[in-house]
C-alpha cells in the first residue's frame, strides 16, 4: 500500500518557496486574438517567428492530450526528454544531500544529470535477465532517495522491465519513480501512463525522437499527476519549446496513421534482422528486444566495431556498460540498410 504520499515533502525547499518568472506571454492569456502586442519587446515585422512562442504550448498539448487520453494539466513538454529529466532532478533533488537510484546497464543521461546536479547516483545492477533486483533496491534506498529511474524498454538491452516488479516498486518505494518510455511505441505492452491516477509517485517520460521520427525538433513529453506537473512548470524555462518545434509537431501529429505504418515496418525489419543475426558465426548472443535496436554479444566487440566502420556502418559499442562485455547495439535501419549490414557481417573474417 502507498503510505500517505505527500508530494510537498519531496520538493526541494527553495523550489517550493520560489516565485516563477512571469513572461509577457504568461501575463496576457488570450493568445490567439487580434490584439496589438507591445508587451514583449518583439520586432513587429512578420517573419512567422518574430513572436515568442506560447510558453504553455496549449495547442500542441491539447493534441497530445486527445491522442493519449491524458488531461493537459498532466503533461509537461521539454526540449527533448533530456530537458524533462533535468527538470525532475532540479525540482526534487537537493544538491550534495539527496540521492537517486539507477539500474545499469541503462541510459547514460541519468548518471550524467546526477553528476551535473551534484546528486549521488546509487547504482543497483540489473540481474542477468536485465531485470531489477527488488531486495537490493529496497536495501539501497534511504530517506534521502528521491528518484528511481526505470527505463522500459531498456536502453541498451532492449527488454521490457517486468510489470510485476514495477508494480511492487510503485507500491513500496518512498520517492518518485520515473519510467522512461522512449521506446514504448515499438513495444506491444501498454504505457504506464494508464496507471497515473493510481500512483501519485509515478512519472512517465516519452519522446518524439525515436518512433515519431522527429529527433531533430527536440520534443520530450512528461506525464504525471497535476501536482508534479505544476512543480515542473514552475521551474521550466518559460519558452523552452520553440515556435518551429511547436508548429512542426502539431503538423506531424495529424498523421498518426503514417506513424503506425512506419513502426510496423521497423518491427518487421527487426524480426528479419534478428533471424539473420543469429546465423552470423561470430555473434554469440542476440538479445530479445522490444525497441528499435538490437543488442548482440560477439567474439570481439572492438574488432567487429572497427570492421563495420571501415565498411561504412556505424553501430554503438556498449561493452563499457556492466553486464554488456563485448556487445554492440544496432539500430534498425531501412530495408536496404539492414540488408547491407547483414551482407557485410557475413563477409567479415
Ligand atoms: C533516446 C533516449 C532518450 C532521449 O530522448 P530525447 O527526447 O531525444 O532527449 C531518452 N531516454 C532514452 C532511454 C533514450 O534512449
Amino acid at each position: 500500500m502507498i503510505k500517505k504520499f505527500n508530494i510537498q515533502s519531496l520538493i526541494r525547499p527553495n523550489v517550493a518557496k520560489m516565485k516563477p518568472y512571469s513572461s509577457a506571454r504568461d501575463e496576457f492569456k488570450d493568445f490567439d486574438s487580434e490584439m496589438i502586442f507591445l508587451d514583449a519587446n518583439e520586432n513587429p515585422f512578420e517573419t512567422n517567428v518574430n513572436r515568442y512562442p506560447d510558453p504553455k504550448q496549449q495547442k500542441l498539448k491539447s493534441i497530445i492530450s486527445k491522442q493519449k487520453n491524458i488531461p493537459s494539466n498532466q503533461i509537461l513538454l521539454g526540449n527533448g526528454s533530456d530537458e524533462v529529466l533535468d527538470l525532475i532532478f532540479r525540482a526534487f533533488c537537493e544538491p550534495s544531500r539527496d540521492n537517486i537510484i539507477t539500474l545499469p546497464p541503462t541510459y547514460g543521461m541519468y548518471s550524467v544529470l546526477a553528476s551535473l546536479n551534484d546528486i549521488e547516483n546509487r547504482e543497483v545492477l540489473l540481474d542477468l535477465d536485465f531485470q531489477p533486483d527488488l531486495d537490493e533496491i529496497s536495501r539501497t534506498a534511504d530517506t534521502r532517495t528521491k528518484l528511481l529511474f526505470i527505463c522500459s524498454p531498456n536502453n541498451p538491452t532492449g527488454n521490457l522491465i517486468a510489470s510485476e516488479s514495477i508494480l511492487k516498486l510503485l507500491k513500496t518505494f518512498n520517492g518518485l519513480i520515473v519510467i522512461d518510455e522512449a521506446y514504448i511505441d515499438f513495444a506491444k505492452e501498454e504505457s504506464w501512463t494508464t496507471k497515473l491516477n493510481e500512483f501519485p509517485n509515478l512519472i512517465v517520460t516519452q519522446t518524439l525522437s525515436k518512433a515519431y521520427g522527429l529527433a531533430g525538433i527536440r520534443l520530450g513529453v512528461c506525464y504525471a499527476s497535476k501536482e508534479i506537473i505544476a512543480v515542473l512548470n514552475k521551474i521550466k524555462p518559460p519558452y523552452n519549446i520553440n515556435e518551429l518545434t511547436q508548429q512542426f509537431a502539431i503538423e506531424q501529429l495529424q498523421n498518426i496513421e503514417k506513424l503506425k505504418t512506419d513502426i510496423a515496418l521497423l518491427n518487421d525489419e527487426k524480426e528479419s534482422l534478428l533471424k539473420a543475426l543469429v546465423q552470423v558465426n561470430f555473434i554469440e548472443k542476440v538479445y530479445p528486444t522490444h525497441a528499435n535496436f538490437i543488442l548482440i554479444k560477439l567474439d570481439n566487440a572492438e574488432k567487429r566495431y572497427s570492421q563495420l566502420l571501415q565498411k561504412g556502418i556505424v553501430v554503438r559499442n556498449r561493452s563499457s556498460q556492466p553486464l554488456c562485455e563485448n556487445t554492440l547495439r544496432i539500430t534498425i535501419g531501412t530495408v536496404s540498410e539492414n540488408k547491407k549490414l547483414i551482407t557485410i557481417l557475413k563477409t567479415l573474417k
